[in-house]
């Protein structure tokens, strides 16, 4: 449970997630793991690198990183004097390529230094950065499969190199095409999607289907039967190798 941020995310909203996983036959295996527990390993992961000298404080503005595009221009890299009082700490990349072999959007590389920067793994504000959290996690709850959206196929390469400095095993990645509107924006609270309505379980559960490809038979009626086809008919194949889907064209 995706919780680094708890002024923001509350407790009801984690508990709102669970319930729709629930609604829709959907279950996991062992305790789910919150992020807002696990602060201490975070922060030895952080204490590791900075002793490695692998990250260093940067007090640039949210202004002034902007002003420089798309990648950080490293201008904290080597400064004599640490800067004082809250600070980011940013991660030092290399100019080596990361690639991912996806196994729905094919081949993916960045070259980290060129494409993307040195990139926070805490924040100023003193919270854990996503990609540091998300990579401890997936070490910890030794997940060798990851499967999610293209939003975050761009984070792959950052997520591959701390798996590498930090010495964990990596996963196999597959990254399914987003639900977008007619304006090309992810579907989400954020751009005022209506939520899904799990108590239409098995309607939703049908669409979810026929965007990944998947034609489930007319006569299934419960989301568990739809589940049980879905699993004995999947083919990773059939997932359009797109980074979207105009929600819209299933309606
Ligand atoms: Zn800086």
């Amino acid at each position: 449970m995706e919780d680094l941020d708890p002024p923001r995310e509350s407790a009801a909203a984690a508990d709102a997630i669970l319930r729709q996983l629930e609604d829709l036959g959907l279950t996991w295996d062992g305790e789910v793991l919150y992020q807002s527990t696990r602060h201490s390993a975070y922060q030895e992961i952080l204490q590791d690198l900075l002793e490695r000298e692998l990250c260093y404080p940067c007090d640039c503005s949210r202004r002034l990183v902007r002003a420089m595009g798309s990648v950080y221009d490293g201008r904290c890299r080597d400064r004599e004097r640490p800067p004082a009082g809250d600070r980011a700490l940013r991660l030092r990349t290399e100019p080596a390529t990361y690639r991912v072999d996806d196994r729905v959007q094919g081949h993916f590389a960045q070259v980290l230094e060129r494409d993307v920067g040195d990139f926070v793994v805490r924040r100023k504000d003193g919270l854990f950065a996503y990609q540091l959290a998300v990579v401890a996690d997936d070490a910890f709850q030794r997940v060798n499969r990851i499967v999610r959206g293209t939003d975050l196929l761009d984070s792959t390469p950052r997520q591959l190199y701390l798996q590498s400095l930090l010495g964990y095993p990596r996963p196999g990645y597959a990254h399914f095409p987003v639900l977008v509107n007619d304006q090309g924006q992810k579907l989400s609270k954020q751009h005022f999607a209506a939520p899904a309505d799990t108590r239409q379980a098995a309607a939703l559960l049908r669409r979810a289907l026929r965007f990944l490809n998947h034609a489930p038979p007319a006569e299934l009626a419960s989301a568990g039967e739809l589940l049980d086809w879905a699993i004995g008919n999947w083919d990773i194949m059939r997932i359009p190798a797109q980074h979207c889907i105009r929600a819209s064209l299933f309606e």
